[in-house]
């Protein structure tokens, strides 16, 4: 099975149609009613809009990409982490409703992964649970940072503790990048702020010592990890001759290093040349950020070229890995 870990959504209930180069209004509301409680409208794709929410327009897109099956995840623009409670779960349990009804009619072409109410870790690990244990979504989809909280901030432990316990893979997609009071021209908030803000979580998940605790966590990197497979000699080079990158770990970094999972979407044969032989062909899979204007649509062509491996190591970034990671 061809599986693509990084395939986004928003489901069609918070879309109003559009066709077209446009941006797309999207809305929830309170449960019942009219009532909206998150507006957007969301720019950032090359060709149509309704790729976002259009599930026949997917699966055709898919069969020309050779893509058998999208872990369905939201898109980062449904991270509504300002919300407050009660909003915030009705919001979030909605949007999880809707992405199980997706894959519940098309149970042999998607699975999919919870977005949570992160912003209320013990109300994120409750909603982890029904989405796994009811709907059977089959792990979640957080951002790089919670409203500009790092990743090993100590609130976020009910969610790891939870995300242990069912054993299930949580995906780190960067929004809300850092820097962006130097990023905001030429899309450098995407081209920088994206990877950079990606290795941040990574750094945090590893320093901060979430990994030392909960060793058995299954964390994946969108975009080939950001800049991070790039700066491990650097992280484990800091943490032997400096004091601060060891108040939470013992071990050096790379040792926590070597538990991520990472995308293969690097756009150049030479980076995922380079991911692949420094992470392991094991630790890498399949994505292509569809239908996003930076995405990969021929990744199943970029998985099959990568070089120094075998068939097997091809074979497991194009799917296996992520045939065993998501239970699928
Ligand atoms: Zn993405």
């Amino acid at each position: 099975l061809k599986i693509d870990v990084h395939a986004h959504l928003i489901p069609q209930t918070f879309v109003e149609p559009v066709t077209g180069e446009t941006p797309l209004p999207v809305r929830i509301f309170a449960s019942g009613t009219q009532q909206p409680i998150h507006t957007q409208s969301i720019r950032a794709l090359s060709t149509d809009a309704e790729q976002l929410y259009n599930i026949e327009r997917r699966l055709a897109d898919m069969d020309a990409q050779l893509v058998d099956m999208h872990v369905l995840s939201v898109a980062p623009m449904l991270f509504v982490y300002d919300l407050e409670r009660p909003q915030a779960i009705d919001a979030f349990q909605q949007i999880n409703n809707a992405l199980a009804e997706v894959v519940n009619a098309n149970a042999d072409r998607f699975v999919a992964i919870a977005d949570l109410p992160m912003q209320s870790p013990e109300d994120a690990a409750r909603e982890l649970e029904r989405a796994v244990r009811d709907l059977g979504l089959r792990g979640a989809e957080i951002c790089s940072n919670i409203g500009g909280k790092n990743l090993n901030d100590k609130s976020f432990a009910p969610v790891w503790r939870k995300m242990e316990e069912l054993d299930v893979p949580f995906f780190i997609h960067p929004a809300n990048v850092l820097g962006m009071d130097r990023l905001g021209d030429f899309y450098l908030n995407n081209l920088i702020g994206n990877p950079t803000d990606t290795a941040v979580a990574a750094a945090s998940l590893i320093f901060g010592g979430v990994l030392k605790e909960f060793p058995r966590l299954k964390f994946y990197l969108a975009h080939g990890g950001g800049s991070c497979p790039y700066l491990r000699g650097r992280w484990d080079h800091g943490w032997k001759m400096r004091p601060e990158g060891k108040v939470n770990i013992t071990r050096p970094p790379s040792e926590y290093f070597k538990l991520l999972y990472f995308d293969s979407l690097v756009h150049g044969g030479f980076a995922l040349n380079y991911l692949v032989d420094t992470v392991g062909p094991e630790r890498v899979m399949m994505g292509t950020d569809y239908p996003f204007d930076m995405g990969d649509y021929n990744s199943v062509d970029h998985v099959l070229g990568i070089a120094h491996q075998s068939d097997a190591a091809r074979f497991a970034v194009l799917g296996d890995t992520a045939q065993q990671l998501f239970k699928i």
